[in-house]
């Protein structure tokens, strides 16, 4: 049975607004689950009403298999981690660390033996006497999580919690989670609009979009499976190139070339005849050298990124952007013709922006 169920759940807000829609989910025990999307889909609010500090209006959410609907945070057993890590100023990192148990009564012995494993786990031994005020950014935010960790609660949730740190912090944060995360085994739901993040961090992700889930993958069916335009465009950067033509005996044409497209639209090919469809492929995939679907255009302009050079392509009026290696780094204003593998492409429906063919 799964450890956390979240059945056709819907949020209403007060002033009529549904901001949840129908989300269906289920988590095992350990799991580590990343909820993204762009701001305003819906996120925090799930995010929220698992924690038990946003009612559910209508749907049911069970914690190993009992209904948790009217369960308080604190029956729920939960942590939660915000975007703003409000520590007690006046206190220690040792003190804010050991509030939340002195306030269960736990014996004292007990609760410096969980402060200094804790601490420990996060590197923050030297920092035990500090105030927060004396810590950097990234240190303070390891104290807010430690401040959650420490409570050994079954179900970790977190929401933007590395949004105020910069690139580098980020990047040292997000391993130290995925660590602390394989050391104390709690299921964990973590929000982010940072698809990197959710690559990197998720056993699965959860991708939303205007309060209705999209897809629930590995972060590696997600990349390579999209259901949707939406899924193929947000996860992957740069994200994915879309060109809309029309299909004509089973054909796209791209500046000048005929693209066979029967065999990769499978049973689709009648239905989509004289319709339009999207061509859709990854910068990263396209090679200069050879492949199935060859296609040509002008450079407008590179990036030089060190490991690799982004291409920016006009096709005949269409926009698209290749990831190249930087010895192969064309002129600007040349031509240039590249190619895409057939199993790299993507078809959606123009009108749905669901994915078709195979
Ligand atoms: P962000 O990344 O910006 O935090 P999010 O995906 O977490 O976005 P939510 O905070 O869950 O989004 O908000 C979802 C939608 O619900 C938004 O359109 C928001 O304006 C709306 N919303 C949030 N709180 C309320 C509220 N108390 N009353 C009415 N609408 C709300």
């Amino acid at each position: 049975m799964a450890y956390l169920t979240l059945k056709n759940i819907n949020k209403i807000y007060p002033n009529g607004f549904h901001a949840v829609h129908d989300f269906n989910m289920e988590a095992e025990k350990g799991e580590f689950i990343v909820f993204v999307g762009p701001s305003g889909c819906g996120k925090s609010t799930t995010l929220r009403m698992i924690a038990g500090l946003e009612d559910i209006s209508k749907g049911d959410f069970l914690i190993d298999g009992v209904q948790a609907n009217m369960l308080s945070p604190r029956e729920r057993q939960v942590a939660m981690v915000f975007q703003s890590y409000a520590l007690y100023p006046h206190m220690s990192v040792y003190d804010n660390l050991a509030f939340g148990l002195s306030l269960q009564g736990m014996d004292e012995d007990l609760i410096d033996e969980r402060v200094q494993k804790t601490a420990r786990i996060l590197g923050l031994t030297e920092y035990l006497d500090r105030m927060p005020r004396a810590l950097s950014g990234g240190q303070r935010q390891r104290v807010a999580v430690g401040r959650s960790i420490i409570r050994k609660v079954g179900i970790f949730l977190m929401d933007e919690p590395l949004s105020n740190l910069d690139a580098k912090q980020r990047v040292t944060m997000r391993s130290e989670i995925t660590q602390i995360h394989r050391e104390t085994g709690a299921t964990t739901i973590y929000v982010t609009h940072d698809q990197t993040e959710a690559m990197t961090m998720a056993d699965r992700i959860v991708v939303m979009k205007d309060g209705y889930v999209q897809q629930i993958g590995t972060p590696k069916e997600v990349y390579f499976h999209p259901a949707n335009m939406f899924v193929a465009g947000f996860i992957g950067e740069p994200p994915m190139n879309f060109i809309a033509k029309t299909l004509l005996g089973g054909c796209i044409e791209m500046n000048g070339a005929k693209l066979d497209l029967t065999e990769k639209l499978g049973a689709d090919a009648g239905r989509y005849e004289g319709r339009e469809i999207v061509f859709g492929f990854r910068p990263e995939a396209v090679s200069l050298q050879e492949g199935d679907y060859a296609v040509k255009g002008t450079v407008e302009l590179t990036e030089m990124l060190g490991d690799s050079v982004n291409v920016y392509m006009d096709i005949a009026g269409e926009k698209a952007v290749l990831k190249v290696m930087p010895h192969e780094k064309p002129a600007l204003d040349s031509e240039l013709t590249f190619f895409v593998p057939q199993e790299s492409v993507y078809l959606f429906d123009a009108q749905t922006e669901q994915i078709i063919g195979r």
